[in-house]
């Protein structure tokens, strides 16, 4: 039985019948959007392209995740606290979101919406990204719209399923300077898609996954001719680059295993090799935003220079249909 074809096919169709739930994207600005590049934006409703399987696996982990935190919710016996995938709309304009889950009360009983914005993730990031932030003050702008009254906050849950962590940014609130903010983007992107604006590209941290990056402006360099033994070792540069790309990622799952083997703390020799884990204790590192918000006297009197370096990328160029 050769499950890979049958495979291609059903998780585009997963796909679909996923994306259905949320309607049809080209004709709203959603939560999603909203933090986005304009570009990009403009060009997924325009200009759709069917992304590949692997992409479509990635999206379905989305899916995975949200699956299994409404079963740990209800196993705990929070099922009617809440709801999933709400829809919450603009009362003029086609904005929109889609809240993974809305609790209408604190665990105790105590009245108040609560949205969940869930994440999956591979490791965990010591701040939740600027675009799940946007998304989850546009839940709330349009959510307090639709409730002008009462307790109203929010949550990111980034869930990292193969190392078994999850982590909770909480204390989100309304705000009001974020939410008209947001609000101007989001006609913003609705004028773009009327045609009444130019969708300008902005780079941010997602470009590596984007499909419109080939011609995008943003990423466009000029032509040049090499030497030819400049640009070998430009290539083999860019792929000793990928080799220890991949090679770091094959690491951290490794180092998982190990650790979830060896416990916080071990030593032993095999016959071929040591074996050696240790803990080191948390420790106090200084917030530079903070200290910059808090305290803005003090805060250019602790700078010290960094020395600037000689930053070097080389990538292997992608053609249009790579
Ligand atoms: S590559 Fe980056 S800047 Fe260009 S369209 Fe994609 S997300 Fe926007």
């Amino acid at each position: 039985m050769n499950l890979i074809p049958f495979f291609e096919t059903a998780v585009a169709a997963l796909n679909r019948n996923k994306s259905a739930e949320l309607g049809d994207r080209t004709l709203y600005i959603g939560s999603s959007d909203v933090g986005s590049c304009a570009r990009k934006v403009y060009l997924q409703k325009k200009q759709p392209i069917t992304p590949s399987v692997s992409t479509m696996l990635k999206f379905s982990r989305g899916h995975v995740a949200e699956m299994l935190i409404e079963n740990i919710f209800d196993a705990g016996g929070a099922e009617h606290l809440y709801d999933t995938q709400v829809e919450v709309r603009h009362p003029n304009y086609p904005l929109k979101a889609h809240v993974d889950f809305l609790f209408y009360t604190d665990l105790d009983g105590t009245p108040e919406l609560h949205v969940i914005e869930v994440k999956s993730v591979s490791g965990i990031p010591d701040e939740p990204y600027p675009q799940w932030v946007d998304q989850l003050h546009y839940q709330l702008g349009l959510l307090r719209i639709q409730y002008p009254e009462g307790k109203l906050g929010g949550s990111i849950l980034a869930i990292d399923l193969n190392a078994g962590k999850v982590h909770q940014f909480n204390g989100f609130e309304y705000n009001d300077a974020v939410f008209n903010y947001l609000y101007c983007r989001a006609l913003y992107l609705l004028d773009c898609l009327e045609e009444k604006d130019e969708a300008r590209p902005s780079v941010t941290q997602s470009c590596s996954f984007c499909s419109y990056r080939s011609d995008c402006p943003a990423m466009t360099v000029p032509k040049v001719e090499l030497p030819p033994e400049i640009e070998a070792l430009a290539n083999k540069y860019a792929h000793l680059n990928g080799t220890k790309s991949r090679a770091e990622k094959e690491m951290k799952s490794i180092r998982q295993e190990l650790v979830d083997f060896t416990g916080p703390v071990f030593k032993g020799r095999s016959n071929t090799v040591d074996l050696l884990v240790s803990s080191v204790a948390a420790s106090m590192t200084i917030d530079g935003e903070l200290l910059k918000s808090q305290y803005p006297d003090i805060y250019p009197e602790v700078l010290k220079e960094r020395a600037g370096y000689t930053k070097l990328e080389c990538k292997p160029v992608k053609t249009a249909n790579a």
